[in-house]
């Protein structure tokens, strides 16, 4: 029999909910009144993510809020990949980050695609930025700056001291234009000359003191290869990203609010010049900052590169990936974003909220089944004597769900020899024990009530198994099974058909709430006993599990067929998490 698995495929695009239920947040008042008053007839949005890392859980939560509000308010969001940065960018990250979205439940343009073909990036727009940028050159509005880095610092001036124009800044426009082509044409070394954008060196905003725009850089584009040689600032791109695609709400987080007024300044000067149309505004909200886990896209690569972890994907890592293959679904991560909600001040979400969606979204889902994760032998000595073969298997079952009935039965079967855990057996039982002890009656799960006679010791006074009789007429689910009242039920496998398992418990990365607080390396706070490897033993049916189906193991929590390394004849599952918070402070 094999038994359905909660949720293996990407899911569907989630439902909308009813405006009525729709939650309130300052970025669903702005956009209520943009679409009540007519500024825009439709949104749009975007998701803008640098091909230079895998996705985390901070993209997930900007992911479901761009993603979720083209979705309620029936607009579109893009996928849109701001790659101005040739050196660190790849395909690879591409690729991950495509498969990252759609597998969230999103598709994006007015397609709601999720094709690779139907993403946007910033280097399709690198002509129209040159041009953009020459403009602003003919209207006095840009200057290339010959100054080194370290001068052009320290002409920037700081909070108290205005800055001091560069020697280069009352260049005529032909001057400038001829030495911005010769950037582009490659007649100058990198980091030789940047153009700026001329603003004000007395502005208290010190983005807005002449901030660079192109810079020269040798590098092959994972798009345009090598016919650039000169590479947009993504302070100058993005705002142009946003404007060719007609995107009315640009939403990001709040370490870009000091770089709104430059924004619009330069939305500003491209609208007078009609070089664009319509004007996007920015608008910011709070990153996702969540204990115990680190949403460095840097820090993140420095674990995979030093080999902490077994790769972007390894169960314990914050990654959309890595969550992905730990167990969490769509459906936990789109719930986890909504909870959070959105604000304009930083704050910390504590992890067990996480692991709250998690469980509240599998446990109405997740197929139950049984296993034994610290195995000992219970010997039931009268089986022969109650069945009149030591062979025979007697047939049991159990619900495959509790409450969804229509997903029908799990069979298995019990014989003399079954599989406990082995803190299930106290030799002295201790205040409040009533599971298995000398004399004490329990119940085998969906099987028989036993009677405990006592344990087998090896030489060295270890406990090796444990010894019982059934009671023969009191099995689940007939008349007897009232019979006797017990106060210990609990979980066995049998040994007859009990699989063997690879099972990776799984705990938190790091030690410490904060782990790369003050200035620590963080490196000192990964957890070291965040994997242990056991071998346990599972239900038959678990044998057909196909690699991400998620079960509840009663009394254990929720696992997950490993999707990389669970395949026939080799059960590998991972710990997702356990029933209850164990961390709730
Ligand atoms: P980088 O330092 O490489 O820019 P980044 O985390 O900002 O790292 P991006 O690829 O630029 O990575 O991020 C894409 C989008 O995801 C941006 O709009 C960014 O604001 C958003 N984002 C990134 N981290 C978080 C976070 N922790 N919480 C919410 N949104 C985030
Ligand atoms: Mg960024």
């Amino acid at each position: 029999m094999t038994v359905s698995p909660a949720s293996t495929s990407p899911a569907a695009t989630p439902e909308a909910p009813k405006p009525s239920t729709l939650p309130s947040n300052f970025l669903r008042q702005i956009i209520e009144a943009d679409l009540a008053s007519g500024k825009h007839s439709q949104i749009i949005t975007r998701f803008p993510p640098e091909p230079n890392g895998y996705l985390h859980i901070g993209h997930a939560k900007s992911i479901c809020l761009n993603f979720g509000l083209a979705r309620d308010y029936k607009g579109i969001c893009n996928l849109r990949f701001d790659d101005t940065n040739p050196e660190k960018e790849e395909k690879e990250y591409v690729d991950s980050i495509v498969d990252s979205v759609s597998w969230l439940g999103f598709g994006w343009g007015s397609e709601k695609s999720t094709d690779q073909a139907h993403a946007l990036f910033a280097s399709d727009y690198f002509d129209f930025m040159y041009q953009a940028a020459e403009h602003l050159i003919d209207r006095g509005l840009a200057y290339v700056d010959e100054q080194s880095a370290e001068e052009m610092r320290a002409n920037r001036g700081d909070f108290n001291t205005p800055g001091k124009p560069s020697p280069y800044r009352s260049r005529t426009p032909e001057q400038n234009l001829e030495r911005f082509k010769e950037m582009a044409g490659g007649k100058h070394a990198d980091g030789a000359m940047v153009l700026r954008a001329k603003i004000d060196l007395a502005s208290p905003n010190i983005n807005l003191r002449d901030p660079a725009i192109y810079r020269i850089r040798r590098a092959t584009h994972h798009n345009t290869g090598d016919k650039w040689c000169i590479y947009p600032m993504y302070t100058y791109a993005h705002p142009i990203e946003d404007a060719l695609e007609g995107i009315t709400h640009s939403i990001c987080t709040l370490e870009f609010e000091d770089q709104r007024p430059f924004y619009d300044w330069l939305m500003d000067r491209l609208l007078e010049g009609g070089l664009i149309k319509q004007q996007p505004r920015q608008y910011e909200f709070a990153r996702l900052n969540l204990t115990y886990v680190i949403t460095s896209k840097r820090k993140l690569a420095q674990l995979v590169n030093e080999k902490k972890v077994s790769g972007w994907d390894d169960p314990r890592m914050p990654t959309i990936v890595g969550l992905r293959r730990r167990g969490y679904t769509p459906e936990s991560l789109q719930l986890f974003a909504e909870r959070i909600g959105v604000s304009k001040s930083d704050s910390w979400i504590d992890y067990s909220t996480l692991e709250g969606c998690l469980r509240e979204t599998l446990d109405p889902i997740a197929p139950r089944a049984m296993a034994v994760l610290e195995p000992l032998k219970l010997i039931l000595t009268n089986w022969e004597e109650a069945f009149g073969s030591a062979e025979h298997l007697e047939d049991c079952s159990a619900p495959v769900h509790p409450h969804l009935p229509d997903l029908g039965k799990r069979n298995f079967k019990l014989g003399k020899e079954v599989w406990i855990e082995q803190t299930d057996y106290e030799e002295i039982p201790s205040k409040g024990f009533f599971r298995l002890f000398p004399g004490n009656k329990v119940r085998l799960k969906y099987g028989f009530v036993i009677e405990v006679m006592g344990s087998v010791k090896d030489a060295a006074g270890n406990i090796t198994a444990v010894n019982a009789n059934i009671l023969k007429d009191t099995k689940s689910g007939t008349p007897g099974s009232d019979a006797v009242k017990v106060k210990g039920v609990i979980t066995w496998v049998s040994a007859a058909d009990a699989v063997k398992a690879e099972i990776r418990l799984y705990d938190r990365l790091f030690k410490t709430e904060h782990p790369d607080a003050g200035g620590k390396d963080f490196l000192e706070a990964l957890n070291e006993d965040s994997l242990k490897t056991i071998t346990a033993y599972v239900e038959p049916s678990l044998a057909n599990a196909k690699p991400d189906d998620k079960f509840q193991f009663e009394r254990h929590g929720y696992f997950v067929a490993d999707r990389v390394d669970h395949k026939s004849g080799k059960v590998v599952f991972n710990k997702i998490t356990g029933l209850k918070d164990t961390w709730a402070k």
